[in-house]
C-alpha cells in the first residue's frame, strides 16, 4: 500500500482541530483520537512535558507560554516534524493547536505535500468569546494553571482571533471546514464531530 490513502476511503484520517483556547479543543482532540484510532497530537501538550522535564527547550519556550504568547514558527514546527515522523502516525493523525497562523499552514502543507498527503477535515469548535472566558478562568481556579491569569487569557483570545482564524479561510477554500457548535455537553459535542467527519466518509475505528 503506498501513502497515499486519504480519509475519503476510510483510512488514514489526516484532521486539525481549531478553537479558541477554552472551547475544549485538548479534549474532544483526545476523545476524537480514539474513536477514529489515530494519535491527537498537541504541540501545546510537547511544550508542557518539555517545560515540566525542564529540558532545553522547556527553558527556552517557557516564558513565552507563560505569557500567552506564540513560539516561534520554525521552533514549533520542528517539534511537530518529530513528532510526525514517529511511527505512530502512518493511519493518519489529529492536531490540536497546529497550525495556528498562515506561515504554520505552509510549513504544514511544505512537509505534507511531497509525501503526497493532506489534510482532509478541519473541525472547528465554535463558542463565544465569552463562553471561552468563562471557562477559562474557572479552569486556571480549579488547576492553579499559572499560564491562565485574567491578562493571559486575554492576550491568547485576541492572538487566536488576528493570527488562527485567518487560516480557516484557506482551509474553507478547500472545502475542508466543519464548524462545530462547542456549547453543550462534552458528549454531545463528540457526537457533534463524529457526524461531521462520518459525512465526509472518515470511518471511526470498530467498537470493541
Ligand atoms: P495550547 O495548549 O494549544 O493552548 O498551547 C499552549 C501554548 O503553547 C500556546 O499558548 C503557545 O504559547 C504554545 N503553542 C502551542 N502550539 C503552538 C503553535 N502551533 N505555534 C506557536 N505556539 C504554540
Amino acid at each position: 500500500m503506498t501513502n497515499t490513502a486519504h480519509a475519503h476511503d476510510g483510512r488514514s484520517p489526516r484532521l486539525l482541530i481549531v478553537g479558541p483556547q477554552g472551547s475544549g479543543k485538548g479534549t474532544q482532540a483526545a476523545r476524537i483520537g480514539e474513536i477514529f484510532g489515530i494519535p491527537a497530537i498537541s504541540t501545546g501538550d510537547v511544550f508542557r512535558e518539555h517545560i515540566k522535564g525542564e529540558t532545553d527547550l522547556g527553558l527556552q519556550v517557557k516564558a513565552v507560554i507563560e505569557n500567552g504568547d506564540l513560539v516561534s514558527d520554525e521552533l514549533t514546527f520542528e517539534v511537530l516534524r518529530d513528532r510526525l515522523n514517529q511511527g505512530d502516525t502512518g493511519h493518519g493523525f489529529l492536531l490540536d493547536g497546529f497550525p495556528r497562523n498562515l506561515a504554520q499552514v505552509s510549513l504544514l502543507d511544505g512537509f505534507l505535500v511531497p509525501r503526497d498527503e493532506a489534510i482532509d477535515a478541519v473541525i472547528v469548535l465554535d463558542v463565544a468569546r465569552t463562553v471561552s472566558i468563562d471557562r477559562l478562568t474557572r479552569r486556571a481556579f480549579e488547576q492553579g494553571r499559572t499560564d491562565d491569569t485574567e491578562e493571559v487569557i486575554a492576550n491568547r483570545l485576541s492572538i487566536y482571533e488576528r493570527e488562527t482564524e485567518p487560516i480557516l479561510d484557506v482551509y474553507r477554500e478547500r472545502g475542508i471546514v466543519d464548524l462545530i457548535d462547542g456549547v453543550g455537553s462534552l458528549d454531545a459535542v463528540t457526537d457533534r464531530i463524529v457526524a461531521a467527519l462520518e459525512a465526509r466518509g472518515i470511518a471511526r475505528v470498530a467498537a470493541a
